[in-house]
């Protein structure tokens, strides 16, 4: 019954994480999941007393903008001018989203034709090549690398590739590494798009989770990038509103309309009261993510110094709620991940859930209470003392 292209996608990696915390909770384990991402802490109160508000007004009760509310779109705009220094235009260079995953799958739709190829990180979050993938094209990956901090080599991309590529597709703050790309990777990128004609797309929902006060640039800073680069940015992650299905994609003019031919026949646009209060939630002086950040902070020098106890080194964290490490022993990240948990009950990300490079590595995510960290981190540390 199933079309080919649902028999071969791989099965979704935070499904199968999900499956296997069940199967551990049947055999009476008591799990403690470090392997999604999902905020713990609540959204802020401003923002869903904004949501209680408008939910009351019959004419939010309708369908909105397909291309989102003017007031929304306003909102991102002034919030990238203020953050970025980048001046958009909310008509023809905002286009709201139901959440980045879902942007991200249509602009692959509306921008790939079979025989086209997106060149993708590796590791990477898994929307990129699934999105190239469901549009018939074929992914290019380029490994990212510790000894890099995890920035691609531009030059390694084959002459034969860049001939069919149409896209390149990357994610900083990346999620899994946490490595931030400093703006001279983001000009040399925009070169490198512009000299291939290619649209470069970045997933920038992390920006404003860094740790050490150093803000995260965006590729849009640099001057010119928005003729070939398009960002895509999440209320999810920075106002813990993973589950409000909330973001919108900024840039380039043209891709943004090839997107809404997509998204007018696919979905209906946002429910308008989340708008209104995502409108808000940029608006305001972000100090509730100020609050996000100092937090995130203590929970990821709890688990370096943890870490560090048993001898396992990470690398250093700049932004995201992520910790990524060598495992270690061994090279088998599902197989060390999957000791953890007989041992801890912990269950953490297998690093070559997220591609073949990601393998001898896993991930940790900061998103459990701090007292459950903790004790997480101590069943943990003491499971990886054991040894091998
Ligand atoms: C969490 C995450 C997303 C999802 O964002 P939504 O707006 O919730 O769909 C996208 N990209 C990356 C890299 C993520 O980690």
């Amino acid at each position: 019954m199933r079309a080919d292209r649902v028999k071969k996608v791989p099965p979704y990696l935070f499904a199968q994480i999900d499956k296997a915390k069940e199967d551990a909770q049947a055999r009476g384990i008591d799990v403690i999941s470090l392997g999604v991402g999902d905020p713990d802490l609540a959204t802020p109160g401003f923002i869903i007393n904004e949501l209680k508000s408008s939910a009351e007004v019959v004419e939010n009760h309708h369908y909105p903008p397909y291309e989102g509310m003017l007031e929304f779109r306003e909102a991102a705009a002034d919030w990238y001018r203020r953050r970025f220094g980048f001046s958009a235009d909310p008509a023809s260079e905002i286009y709201a989203l139901l959440g980045v995953k879902e942007g991200l799958i249509h602009m692959f739709l509306a921008l790939i034709d079979p025989g086209d190829i997106t060149i993708v990180m590796d590791p990477s979050y898994p929307i990129f090549e699934v999105g190239t993938f469901f549009a018939g094209g074929d992914t290019y990956h380029i490994p990212l690398r510790e000894e890099n901090d995890y920035l691609p080599d531009l030059e390694e991309v084959p002459r034969e590739v860049l001939k069919k590529a149409k896209v390149i597709a990357v994610n900083y703050p990346h999620n899994p590494t946490s490595a931030v790309a400093p703006r001279d990777f983001y000009s040399e990128a925009v070169r490198f798009a512009r000299e291939n004609k290619l649209l470069l797309i970045n997933d920038a929902v992390y920006t404003e989770l860094y740790f050490d006060g150093l803000k995260p640039p965006s590729v849009l800073e640099v001057d010119g990038a928005k003729d070939c680069c398009v960002e895509f940015h999440s209320l999810s992650k920075t106002f813990n509103m993973t589950g409000w299905r909330i973001g919108f994609a900024i840039g380039n003019a043209e891709a943004i309309d090839a997107l809404s031919v997509v998204k007018t026949n696919t979905d209906s646009g946002v429910f308008r009261p989340i708008q209104i209060a995502g409108a808000r939630a940029l608006r305001e002086d972000l100090s509730s993510v100020d609050h996000l950040r100092r937090i995130y902070t203590k929970r990821r020098d709890l688990v370096l110094s943890k870490l560090k106890g048993v001898g396992v080194s990470p690398y250093y964290p700049k932004a995201t709620f992520y910790v990524w490490s060598r495992l270690p022993w061994g090279r088998d990240s599902i197989e060390f991940c999957r000791t953890m948990l007989e041992r801890s009950g912990v269950i953490l990300g297998p690093g070559v859930g997220w591609g073949r490079y990601g393998e001898g590595y896993f991930r940790i995510a900061l998103t459990v209470g701090d007292l459950l960290l903790e004790k997480a981190m101590d069943r943990l540390c003491a499971a990886i003392a054991q040894g091998e």
